[in-house]
């Protein structure tokens, strides 16, 4: 792609960087922002610059926050003693578009991925552990992509807080097995939250 400006080339080299952009949809992003009020280019920056920031993250679940506690861990409304085991913001997003779920969450930042170099000590699980121990937590619902790495995931958390009188449930399968949890339906998601059985029940099947 040829370009007269290189002003013109950088920002379409920027918006090119963002996964399943291409150089063509980049430089139609850039043509739409050079058509708008110089004020709007502005504050499009601005925002994003400011986003990342300013952005936190719960000290108690990880999840994105603009305080040092989210605003679900700040909400005495919800069940503080439930927690909801995910991987990622995502899944926070789509459990709580299902208006199902009203305890808290726990962000582990992925799952346990040995051919992936991912092992326990890079996700979220001894903020978790502790979290538990210190809150007494009553329950804990595992919400992993259905697949090989979640069961791991599962299984090793599962064994760390045996001892703790905490009940471990897992959400129900109406997602198949190697689906990813975000694709899932809300209604699904929701049915799956409601119908969730004890995680030592799941492990053995
Ligand atoms: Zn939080």
């Amino acid at each position: 792609m040829q370009f007269s400006s290189s002003l013109l080339e950088n920002a379409v080299n920027e918006f090119a960087r963002f996964p399943g952009i291409g150089k063509k949809t980049a430089l139609r992003m850039v043509l739409h922002l050079l058509k708008q009020d110089e004020s709007i280019t502005e504050n499009f920056s601005e925002t994003i610059a400011r986003m990342r920031r300013d952005i936190k993250f719960c000290q108690r679940c990880n999840n994105v926050s603009d305080a040092d506690i989210c605003s679900i861990c700040a909400n005495s409304l919800r069940n503080q003693s439930l927690i909801c085991v995910v991987e990622n913001l995502r899944d926070v997003i789509a459990i709580e578009n299902t208006q199902q779920f009203s305890g808290t969450y726990h962000i582990l930042g992925g799952v346990i991925s040995p051919l992936d170099g991912i092992g326990p000590d890079q996700l979220q699980i001894e903020s978790l552990v502790q979290r538990i121990q210190k809150e007494q937590t009553e329950e804990l619902i595992f919400a992993l992509s259905p697949n090989i790495q979640g069961d791991t995931t599962i299984y090793y958390i599962q064994k760390k807080i045996k001892d703790f009188n905490c009940r471990i449930t897992t959400i129900a399968r109406g997602i198949a097995f190697g689906g990813d949890l975000e694709y899932a339906d809300e209604l699904t998601l929701g049915r799956s939250l409601q119908n969730r059985m004890p995680v030592d029940k799941y492990i053995s099947h």
